[in-house]
């Protein structure tokens, strides 16, 4: 297999029968890592790529050289991401949803391009990591504003830093962290840490249950660049097929429901360009 293949063009019969999907009415659309690769962001579930290490939260609550490393690798990696934008992904879903295309977004990814790119109705299942809160009083910060925290308590090491490797969770690769100044929440003093769920933590029920409602409400569910190995994405697939709705898939490499009878449409395929088509077909 040539890796460079970019794979059939968005056009065709498969394009056909994505937008059949939409013949009932909208669509709910469930997305992960794979729609923001193209903004840069890696996946680090994709092919070839080692399984990624999940942080959890007690690693995170209770070892203090944890969170130092953590913050100093946030500090380091900001200054990597700061160019990086939604995709024609994201600006497609945008545009599906305000042509009434869609009930909304349910996304597993925290990088919040979704928002950024104009989904209103938008269900981010595991948080949203540029927003930073106290643990204690639930004081909600941009990440933004707590770095600038941190470069006021340590001041010159991003910059002494700034080559070194970083990692999507924040675990990153940066050296010579033990003397680095942890922020903490200038209201209360309280930890604080980002608004996703790690490792060992649920999605919070108001969270599911929105995405629930976004997929109870649709004619059809479309599953962008996500392998559904997530067990929540799986829970919403089985909502859609206890409502007897029609399911379609659009990512790059296997996932967990290929081949099930409810996948109407299973296209190989990078999502930028396949919503794209199929948001320029349906005249979103
Ligand atoms: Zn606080």
């Amino acid at each position: 297999m040539d890796f460079d293949d970019p794979g059939p063009r968005p056009a065709g019969p498969q394009l056909d029968e994505l937008a059949d999907l939409f013949a009932d009415g909208p669509a709910a659309l469930l997305t992960g890592a794979g729609i923001s690769t193209d903004s840069g962001i890696p996946d680090y579930r994709g092919a070839g790529r080692p399984p990624r290490r999940p942080m959890s939260i007690d690693q995170f609550t209770r070892d203090e050289p944890y969170r130092r490393r953590f913050w100093a690798g946030a500090r380091v990696g900001a200054l990597r991401t700061a160019d990086v934008e939604p995709n024609e992904g994201h600006r497609a879903a945008a545009g599906l949803e305000a042509a009434g295309r869609l009930t909304g977004v349910v996304t597993q990814n925290v990088d919040g391009l979704h928002g950024r790119a104009g989904s209103i109705e938008l269900a981010e299942l595991h948080g949203n990591g540029s927003v930073i809160r106290c643990v204690e009083t639930d004081h909600r910060f941009s990440r933004s504003e707590v770095l600038d925290w941190f470069d006021v308590a340590n001041p010159g090491f991003a910059e002494r830093h700034a080559d070194a490797e970083i990692t999507p969770d924040g675990d990153a690769a940066v050296t010579g962290t033990e003397g680095v100044r942890v922020p903490v929440c200038p209201a209360c003093g309280g930890m604080l840490r980002p608004d996703v769920v790690y490792f060992g933590e649920h999605v919070p029920s108001g969270v599911f249950a929105h995405a629930e409602r976004i997929v109870g409400a649709a004619a059809a569910l479309l599953v962008a660049g996500s392998s559904l190995a997530v067990n929540t994405g799986i829970r919403l697939v089985h909502r859609a097929e206890q409502r007897g709705i029609p399911i379609a898939v659009i990512n790059r490499g296997a996932t967990a429901i290929d081949g099930r009878p409810s996948v109407r449409v299973r296209v190989e395929g990078g999502t930028s360009e396949w919503l794209g088509a199929l948001g320029a077909r349906l005249g979103a």
